[in-house]
């Protein structure tokens, strides 16, 4: 294997990457290099004038009628139809409307609504927490069980009986990207239908969703899209299947005519129904100001820069420390999604002696240190840069001060 690069090489590399241009649209903090853009991605420079316009040109100009003249009443479907070449998808076939846990609560009671006659929904345990407890919330809420197997393992009698089955497209922890699909057609080829969260995989790696036959997905905007905290997240249900949709939340604006104020619930056509209240616009305009720059590039691109970043830190890191850290995440680049997970024990504390560095990634319990790689603003020698402050804070040991091992609510 040859040596990782040098910084000089680093340097020289940066001069010659055309995403390199991208770097200013970013609103990051003086010293810091943010290695945490698979939490909650960074503001893009526009979104604070974008926020201020809507208070001042939009809502401050029209009040309410700002619904019609803002295009307020159709932002979701607008989103939605910007969303939907990210992830492959028919732009109509896709919503942007409240969070991820909301949307999985309601594509799986959808699901299992077009699958009658069937009894379990299939997932794996070791995937983010709301898609573990989302499932068996709804299996309990439908007399249907919980089967929990690993992906590798979504064939022959695990498929028996499934009316659905919902899987992270990365998983949040360890970054593997699981066969979308492969495991798509095992779950059609049993009668299933696969509902996909994309949480990690949106504006990270190409999604071909029309491709792989999915039938539904959700996912969350904050992440590599850069939408803020609490942006909105996104629905996708196949077009196969909007004729039976039976929504278990039938908020009055997903209604076929909201503003007939009818006695009875009508579900609107497509995706509509999919929205249950007032959208939250402010969260809306910021993401659609996110997308202008995150949405202009195309992913293969900024996958290969991703790939090679990664991998840098990862030789980095392991040529300097050999035997420190555990790899969590697969060696190969084109195995794991766009971050990076070691594991240690002492990973919490560590993590916080990085970030009073202005190295900033994430822990995840119980022993991951998390590390994103967002190549629209991280450059070759940030990460360089990052990987050898690691390599400082374990020859230093200065992670065993105290005041690094002080927890918050959030890590
Ligand atoms: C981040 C993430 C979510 C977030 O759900 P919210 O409802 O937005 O809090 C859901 N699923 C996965 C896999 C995630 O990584």
């Amino acid at each position: 294997m040859p040596p990782p690069m040098t910084r000089e090489e680093c340097l020289a590399r940066d001069a010659s990457d055309p995403l390199a241009s991208l770097r200013p649209q970013f609103v990051i903090p003086e010293g810091v290099i943010y290695l945490d853009g698979n939490s909650l991605g960074p503001p893009v420079r526009a979104s604070a004038t974008r926020a201020a316009a809507l208070v001042t040109d939009e809502w401050g100009a029209h009040l309410i009628g700002g619904w019609e003249r803002d295009g307020w009443i159709d932002s979701g479907a607008r989103l939605g139809g910007r969303i939907a070449p990210l992830i492959g998808a028919r732009p109509d076939d896709v919503l942007v409307c409240d969070s991820t846990t909301v949307n999985l609560f309601k594509l799986l009671h959808v699901g299992v609504a077009l699958r009658p006659n069937r009894s379990v929904l299939l997932a794996s345990d070791d995937d983010f927490p709301t898609d573990r407890y989302l499932v068996e919330a709804v299996a309990a809420q439908r007399g249907y069980t919980v089967r929990w197997a690993p992906p590798r393992n979504w064939h022959g009698a695990t498929l028996k009986d499934v009316a659905v089955g919902v899987l992270s497209h990365v998983n949040f922890r360890t970054g593997l990207i699981a066969d979308m699909e492969a495991i798509t057609r095992a779950l059609h080829d049993a009668g299933a239908l696969a509902l996909w969260d994309l949480s990690h995989s949106v504006g990270a790696l190409p999604l071909d969703l029309g491709a792989c036959d999915v039938d539904m997905a959700v996912g969350c905007t904050y992440k590599f899209l850069c939408g803020g905290p609490g942006a909105p997240a996104f629905a996708m249900v196949g077009a196969h299947l909007h004729a039976g949709v039976h929504t278990p939340i039938p908020g009055w604006l997903g209604h076929a005519r909201p503003f007939a104020f009818a006695a009875q619930y009508e579900p609107a056509p497509g995706i509509g129904w999919a929205v249950t209240g007032t959208p939250t616009i402010a969260s809306h305009v910021l993401l659609d100001a996110a997308l202008d720059v995150v949405g202009s590039v195309a992913v293969t691109a900024t996958r290969h820069k991703a790939m090679e970043l990664g991998a840098l830190f990862v030789d980095i890191v392991e040529g300097e420390l050999p035997g420190v850290f555990t790899l969590h995440s697969p060696r190969e680049p084109e195995l794991r999604g766009n971050h990076v997970s070691l594991g240690h024990p002492d990973g919490f504390a560590i993590v916080q002696a990085l970030i009073a560095r202005g190295v900033v990634g994430d822990f995840r319990e119980p022993d991951v240190l998390r590390f994103g790689f967002a190549p629209l603003y991280l450059s070759y020698v940030d990460v360089h840069d990052a990987a050898i402050a690691l390599v400082d804070v374990m020859r230093t040991e200065e992670w065993r001060d105290p005041r690094f091992s002080r927890r918050g609510t959030v890590t």
